[in-house]
């Protein structure tokens, strides 16, 4: 108990006494049930097992309050469970007129949710009513107060106490005294709530046992053998009688109810147990609507929620199932099964960005190879090889051990730079820095190159500090953005300039130009990913979200179609490559027409020795294929390369 300071008394049961309370160490706040124990002789508080056995089988259910802890106190026990708002009861109480259809039959739902789950686990509430649905603060409804279910044996052979339920919901069979019962009592008392939720107040509120069985006489009639056999077998049915009496149609007792509610309700409302529809057995009717599967889909899936979601011709179903479909393949795609892997070892530390790759007409170093240049956390640039190897899936590039440290030398890069990257056209190298004091630099290729001169190499300083993320249009020569700190450093913005440079007699001048300079929203997560697109587009990752803007600050688009947060992207003139932390990877098409990447499909990397995938180094427009993959097992650093046709890897989308 000391983990908890009280904060209040919620309520008090037949059970115990509720309190409101906070965890002291993590802030949570709870409600603990006091469950005592009223005389010594009782021995160990069966209500308390009770709840807490069943509460125990049933793990984690949606629809069923969670259970946190259970600890002893004095002569009982408390049992911690999430803290809930409100109860059913409170809300129909509160209500100015008869609940909305609607709140009505998600009510419903989420309460037969709720008891298909316990009875699917043999478990019977028997006290479902209003009080013991608990309400969130976002709307759940939970059943709560397990105290008096039972774990009930399935073939019935056991007898039970018939005292159970709370007198307005207790089944007919209970009022008659029956000591083997079943799921029925729990479906009694969910017509029972249907009903008053339909009626703004209690259907049968009988004042004790007798008057009981009359309001529901007066209602449904006198129950006859004809109707319900084994009425003659119940312990009370000699011991009371009534008078005759016909039943009143559900419609003249609730005339507001639509029509669909009122069969419902006559569904659950049925004197033999066995007859009354099962929870599962509604569910699997609601479960025929559109709301299920649009409730699925955005339970599932938060990319559904942006109203811009288009399903197209697809239904809400269709679209699950084929959804679902999709991600079911994704998760059982292997690498080694679906792509032609090669992995290539002996970079030390991690590699936290792929600054550049040369194509092979830009022979960077002077051969006819192809060059990858890449920084790692420990401030080392490397410069790796690209061999094409021909295989019979097309070309491979495969990446071979570190040949030259040309531009680690640290008169280069004095502030240790933090990220390279170079001009669409190699004449530029673009360099950040950690030193929020120092601005970025961009220097001009040619001049690192000329190891063995004095001189500095020719680069300028970028007006701006507190620089993040980079990149360069690839369709003009010279054109970087930068993301940064505004001035007072408190909102992000992107600066696009335009570099030339000027050969005057000796040495080169440069001349940087600001064309275009925007404030990111700021409801928007910092970015941890850039890149541009044509000569207007930039991309940004924040978080798991892919978001477009235009150089001016237009925002284009925005996807979440990933579950875990974006680790990479790659983009190429043909489309755009996003990886997520859970190896999930997607590709978008760029619609050329405008310019807007539509979603188109997806593919998922498991298994290996993969934790992250970061970084694509080659996409090869032809071929379809990707090749290289980085991805990260602990300690080492692997460059993988995956090259698989994505034809056949991920055809059907769902856009
Ligand atoms: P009892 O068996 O004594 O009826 P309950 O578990 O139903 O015990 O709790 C009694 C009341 O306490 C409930 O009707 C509700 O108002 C409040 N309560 C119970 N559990 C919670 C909870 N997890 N969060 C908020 N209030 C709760
Ligand atoms: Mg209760």
């Amino acid at each position: 108990m000391d983990q908890y300071c009280i904060l209040g008394r919620i309520g008090e049961g037949a059970h115990g006494i509720v309190f409101k309370a906070k965890h002291v160490e993590t802030g949570e706040i709870v409600a603990l049930k006091k469950v005592a124990l009223r005389r010594l002789e009782d021995g160990i508080p069966n209500q308390a097992l009770r709840e807490i056995k069943a509460l125990q089988e049933i793990e984690d259910n949606q629809h069923v309050v969670q259970l946190k802890a259970v600890f002893p106190h004095g002569a009982g026990f408390v049992l911690a469970f999430e803290f809930m708002l409100s109860d059913l009861a409170e809300v129909v109480r509160h209500a100015q007129r008869p609940l909305a259809q609607a709140q009505v039959k998600s009510y419903l739902q989420m309460l037969l949710r709720g008891v298909a789950f316990c009875h699917a686990n043999n478990i019977v509430h028997r006290d479902l009513k209003p009080a013991n649905l608990l309400i969130s603060a976002s709307g759940q409804l939970k059943i709560a107060d397990f105290g008096l279910a039972r774990v009930f044996s399935p073939d019935g052979s056991r007898l039970y106490t018939h005292q159970v339920a709370t007198r307005w919901y207790r089944a007919p069979e209970l009022l008659y005294g029956a000591r083997q019962y079943d799921q029925g009592v729990d479906l009694w008392a969910v017509g029972c709530i249907l009903g008053e939720l339909l009626n703004g107040s209690p259907l049968f509120p009988g004042e004790n046992d007798i008057e009981q069985l009359c309001c529901v006489l007066r209602i449904l009639g006198t129950p006859s053998p004809q109707v319900w056999p084994e009425i003659t077998e119940l312990p009370d049915y000699n011991k009371i009688s009534f008078k005759e009496q016909a039943p009143v149609p559900l419609e003249e007792v609730l005339p507001d109810a639509s029509p669909q509610a009122l069969d419902l309700l006559g569904q659950f409302l049925l004197y033999p147990p066995r007859q009354r529809i099962s929870a599962s057995q509604v569910w699997n009717e609601v479960s025929r609507t559109k709301e299920l599967w649009r409730q699925l889909c955005l339970r599932r899936w938060s990319s559904c929620k942006s109203s811009q979601m288009t399903l197209g011709t697809q239904t809400w179903k269709q679209y699950y199932l084929c959804r679902s479909e999709l991600e079911f393949r994704m998760e059982s795609g292997r690498p080694e099964k679906d792509f032609i892997c090669k992995a290539i070892a002996g970079h030390e530390g991690g590699i936290d960005e792929l600054a550049y790759i040369s194509t092979n007409e830009c022979r960077f170093d002077g051969q006819e190879k192809s060059v990858v240049c890449t920084v790692s956390s420990d401030s080392t640039v490397r410069a790796w090889d690209v061999q094409e190897v021909a295989s019979a899936e097309g070309v491979l590039y495969v990446l071979t051990v570190p040949q030259l440290q040309l531009l680690s030398r640290t008169r280069v890069f004095p502030s240790s730079p933090t990220g390279l990257l170079c001009s669409p056209d190699c004449q530029w190298v673009f360099a950040s820095t950690q030193n929020s004091d120092l601005g970025p630099k961009v220097y001009y290729t040619r001049s690192l190159l000329c190891l063995l001169e004095d001189d500095p190499p020719v680069s300028t300083t970028l007006p701006i500090w507190l620089t993040s993320r980079a990149c360069w249009a690839p369709d003009e020569t010279a054109r970087l953005m930068v993301m940064h700190r505004n001035s007072n450093s408190t909102e992000l913005a992107i600066t696009t300039y335009e570099l030339g440079a000027r050969q005057p007699q000796e040495g080169v001048d440069v001349v940087v130009q600001q064309i275009a300079s925007f404030l990111l929203p700021d409801t928007m997560t910092p970015p941890h990913l850039m890149k541009g697109h044509g000569s207007q587009v930039i991309l940004l990752v924040s978080g798991s979200e892919l978001v477009l803007f235009t150089i001016q600050g237009l925002q284009l688009a925005a996807f979440q179609d990933h579950q875990k947060p974006i680790t990479s992207l790659w983009v190429d003139q043909s489309r755009v490559l996003t990886a997520s932390f859970d190896l999930s990877l997607r590709v978008y098409v760029w619609n050329k027409e405008n310019k807007i990447p539509v979603l188109k499909s997806c593919y998922h990397l498991l298994g290996g020795s993969h934790r992250w995938a970061s970084g694509f180094t080659h996409v090869e427009s032809d071929s379809m294929s990707i090749v290289g993959v980085e991805a990260r097992s602990i300690g080492t650093s692997i460059l993988r390369s995956y090259c698989f046709n994505m034809q056949h890897g991920s055809d059907d989308c769902v856009s």
